[in-house]
């Protein structure tokens, strides 16, 4: 296997709460020690861990942050994040600058999607304090003690105020190379200091990643304080209907559509963020006729593995291989991530998980096809 991925050379992602570095969303992260950085500036993207990384890379050896976000899949036959995002852009300096920089301001969340978790979202810590935890073929979903702790703080404690967000923003400024900014959450319009970080970082692309679980007033509010700057919304869909409902819990699909046309109509540039699973892949095309001739940039969920587009029964399958042939670009990209055969616990656990969540959560499963419902053993 060739283990080389220049997202390693270039981006960085920071989740400004629990204070962890990752290279991206897959990677396995690191927690940065504040001391540390206070006393080697401008050395966030070249920790230790991460110049070790590179240069086993170079070695074409692996990694233990890769292994857990990429190559554990493809060695099973499975697609990863570097496969569908591949550039053929290949840095060899393990200096190089970082480019691009994600920065996760807080686990704040009104939804709770399905294959999202307490580590990301406060709409799921709500939902496992009220229900209990899951517990699915060993897959827990569970709150640990830092979802506690947060949960009992507020905002401004947790987040922007805190000494690693302003040793992050004197790391900004220090980051001659870089050129983009990606705001993510939990959900980042939920964040009452957006508007604020958004100040630091005019300069550069910003790209701002959201499932928009927020209000119409605070949407509007937001739209209008940044009205001509240089803003793309990133906006997190990947299905349609009762599948877009069932699978980003929390917001219903006209309010969706409702939201995304507020922020087209106030003139701000509109791309999607896709993370394909056996939930959504089988209505996919649909979801691609309705976004038109907006970018829709694909993921694939690994994690939980049940929850994998391979975990399909023939018949969906064959279904959506009839589908692909009008998706353009992405036809190739969904075929691969369809392709593996399920195990038999894979298919047990996404059946135990629909029956789970569809108890708890009282939401019927018959949008899903009959076929895929009877082959994971849903409603028996
Ligand atoms: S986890 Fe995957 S996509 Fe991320 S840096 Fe490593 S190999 Fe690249
Ligand atoms: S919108 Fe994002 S953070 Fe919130 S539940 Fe969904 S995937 Fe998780």
């Amino acid at each position: 296997m060739d283990y080389y991925c220049s997202t390693k050379f270039t981006e960085l992602q920071v989740h400004v709460q629990s204070r962890l570095l990752y290279n991206c969303c897959a990677a396995y992260p690191e927690r940065v020690d504040l001391d540390w950085l206070e006393a080697n500036p401008g050395r966030l993207f070249h920790t230790d861990t991460m110049l070790q990384d590179r240069k086993l890379m170079l070695e074409n050896s692996s990694c233990a942050s890769c292994h857990h976000g990429c190559y554990k899949y493809e060695e099973q036959g499975l697609a990863s994040l570097r496969t569908l995002h591949k550039t053929g852009q290949r840095v060899t300096d393990i200096h190089a600058p970082m480019t691009n920089l994600a920065i996760m301001l807080s686990t704040d969340c009104n939804l709770s999607c399905v294959y999202c978790s307490p580590q990301y979202s406060t709409g799921w810590q709500k939902e496992i304090k009220k229900g209990g935890e899951y517990n699915i073929g060993g897959h827990k979903i569970a709150n640990d003690n830092w979802n506690n702790l947060w949960s009992k703080m507020k905002q401004k404690e947790r987040g922007i105020d805190s000494r690693f967000f302003n040793l992050l923003i004197k790391e900004i400024k220090l980051a001659k190379g870089l050129k983009a900014i990606g705001l993510l959450g939990g959900e980042p319009l939920l964040d009452n200091n957006f508007l604020r970080l958004i100040d630091h970082v005019r300069d550069k692309k910003i790209r701002v990643t959201t499932g928009l679980g927020v209000s119409d007033d605070r949407l509007k509010n937001i739209l209008k304080s940044i009205k001509g700057m240089d803003i793309t919304f990133r906006i997190s869909a990947e299905a349609t209907n009762r599948h877009f409902e069932f699978i980003r819990y929390g917001v219903s699909w006209n309010d969706f559509k409702r939201k995304v046309n507020l922020i087209e109509d106030h003139g701000a540039n509109i791309e999607y963020t896709s993370s394909l699973s056996n939930l959504s892949v089988i209505d996919f095309d649909r979801f691609y006729h309705y976004s038109g001739n907006r970018k829709i940039l694909l993921n694939v969920v690994g994690h939980p593995i049940f929850l994998s587009p391979h975990v399909l029964d023939p018949e969906s399958k064959q279904d959506c291989m009839d589908k692909l042939k009008d998706m353009g670009e992405h036809s190739t990209n969904i075929s691969k991530m369809i392709q593996k055969d399920a195990t038999t616990s894979e298919r047990n656990n996404v059946g135990e998980y629909l029956n789970q969540l569809s108890s708890r959560r009282r939401i019927g499963l018959d949008f899903l096809p009959d076929s895929f419902l009877r082959w994971c053993g849903v409603g028996q």
